[in-house]
């Protein structure tokens, strides 16, 4: 029997179950497709970095195993139907996908193929839970996290993961396929001119092994007083297992089992309460995916209809200086810029930047989560959009409109002697750990002392902070009502 399985976004070998399906073949074809012209949404540019250098680390993985991949570019539709007729393959597997235009090219794909007599098998490996398995009591889907999170919790232990196939059993394409196979360098998935990954290259390690040492650092590392610890950017005390989760090089149940097992053993850092807060970080991730499910335009459509009507002020220049870090407001420069430089923000300043977006300057979120598509190696089609709505107010179980983020007093909290933005910030190193959040009120003597002249070497901010909150809920007085 000839199997195909069709990698998504499931780049790797272990707990990977249509794949494990696929290899109980005698030969399987293992295929990636470049679909830049289909109806799910253009990866941006840092994801497409993340890419090229994932499906590099899978194809080496796989000939470790006997087996190779093969990539195509082109339409699924067209090519899967043709290919699996040509090469004589009975079963096709793949793990499923959530976005609306994804679900709706695996329903076609699945007919298609069903008709012409072969197997379609689909497999759950990027969730602890399917999102539509976790419902109210009326059957439901669920608004708000907490009660979401009990109910999928009390659905027990995640299944454990399986391990990767032991062999893998390739066999070439046929030639009419073979001739339009495409080596790595030509999908140019990577920047050439200019070369901005240089500081992605060095923060990241994509790929399933790149994964798993990350898992086990965190194990044994960021996890010690991660429930406090996650909200200071200015310490490694998250684990940065986002890009990895968003390509799936490394899956929810793998990450549940190795803590549970690290705990077991007396091998894993951290108290129960740090354990138990990372889960319901995961299950934040399982929530966004439960929302975007039951709303496939989380990403272009306010979830709160009352904000189709909010008086956002399109301000093109002020979004361009929130995109370069060049607010004047300290921890916003060094969020958006370690978010340029590394394809990544730690999650406390996320929340800060995104707030300072939509609420100080008023701009539209969704300009917001278009430009974290683009930058973040991370960018996920339901944590993102999930994540902007819940900042924006206009997201299910949201943060209220009012609840606007002083950056100010943020970074006085969470970065209280200003390392992290003097690590991304650095012209403003010079000034003391009291005034590295506010540089504008500091003495004309500290600037002096410290070499920095507002709206010269560094900007003035964009915005008083005390006029844009007051402006930002005066906004939203005009919808509050509705
Ligand atoms: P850890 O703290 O180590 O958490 C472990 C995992 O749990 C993460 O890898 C992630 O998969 C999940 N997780 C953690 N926090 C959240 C959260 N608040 N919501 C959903 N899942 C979470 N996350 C993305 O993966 N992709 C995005 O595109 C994305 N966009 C965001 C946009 C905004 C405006 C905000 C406020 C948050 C966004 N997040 C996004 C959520 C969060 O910031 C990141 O998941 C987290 O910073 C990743 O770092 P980590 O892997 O070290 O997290």
């Amino acid at each position: 029997q000839r199997s195909l399985h069709w990698f998504r976004d499931d780049l790797r070998l272990a707990d990977n179950p249509a794949l494990t399906c696929a290899a109980e073949s005698d030969a399987v074809l293992c295929l990636y497709i470049l679909d830049e012209d289909g109806e799910r949404r253009p990866l941006g540019g840092a994801a497409r970095w993340w890419l090229s250098r994932s499906l590099a680390a899978l194809s080496a993985a796989l000939t470790r195993k006997g087996g190779r991949l093969d990539i195509l570019r082109g339409a699924p539709t067209t090519l899967l139907p043709a290919l699996t007729e040509a090469a004589g393959i009975e079963r096709v597997t793949w793990n499923r996908r959530y976005e609306a235009g994804s679900i709706a090219l695996d329903t076609r794909l699945k007919e298609r193929l069903s008709s012409a007599g072969i197997e379609v098998r689909s497999f759950n490996a990027s969730l602890l839970n399917e999102p539509w398995q976790v419902t109210t009591r009326t059957g439901q889907p669920m608004k708000v996290f907490t009660p979401y999170w009990r109910a999928a919790r009390e659905r027990g232990e995640p299944a454990a993961p399986l391990p990767a196939p032991s062999r893998i059993r390739s066999f070439p394409l046929p030639d009419s396929f073979g001739k339009r196979a495409l080596a790595l360098e030509e999908l140019a998935l990577e920047p050439t001119r200019p070369d901005w990954a240089g500081g992605l290259r060095d923060a990241w390690t994509p790929g399933e092994d790149g994964a798993r040492e990350r898992l086990e650092d965190c194990l044994g590392d960021s996890l010690a007083g991660y429930a406090e610890g996650r909200d200071r950017p200015d310490r490694d005390s998250t684990s940065r297992l986002s890009p990895h989760l968003r390509f799936g090089e490394i899956g929810p149940r793998q990450i549940w089992h190795a803590l549970g097992t690290a705990r077991d053993n007396g091998e894993a850092v951290g108290s129960a309460a740090d354990a138990e807060k990372f889960l319901s970080e995961l299950g934040w991730r399982e929530f966004s995916y439960h929302l975007l499910f039951h709303n496939p335009e989380l990403a272009t459509r306010n979830y709160d209809a009352r904000f189709d009507a909010f008086p956002w002020k399109a301000d093109q220049q002020a979004l361009r200086r929130w995109q370069r870090g060049r607010t004047g407001i300290p921890l916003v420069d060094a969020g958006m810029r370690e978010l340029w430089a590394t394809g990544w923000m730690h999650n406390r300043v996320r929340m800060v930047v995104a707030s300072f977006l939509i609420k100080h300057l008023l701009q539209d979120w969704r300009e917001g989560e278009a430009w974290f598509w683009d930058t973040l190696v991370d960018a996920d089609p339901a944590n993102n959009a999930a994540s902007w709505q819940w900042v924006a107010g206009s997201g299910a179980d949201a943060a209220p409109y009012f609840r606007i983020f002083n950056p100010v007093t943020q970074g006085q909290a969470h970065d209280p002697k200003g390392a992290y933005v003097r690590r991304w910030v650095p012209e403003l190193a010079g000034l003391p750990d009291t005034e590295i959040h506010a540089p504008w009120k500091a003495s004309e003597e500290t600037l002096r002392a410290a070499g920095i002249r507002i709206g010269e070497t560094y900007p003035a901010p964009l915005i008083d902070l005390a006029l844009g909150r007051q402006r930002a809920l005066d906004a939203f007085a005009t919808i509050r009502g509705r």
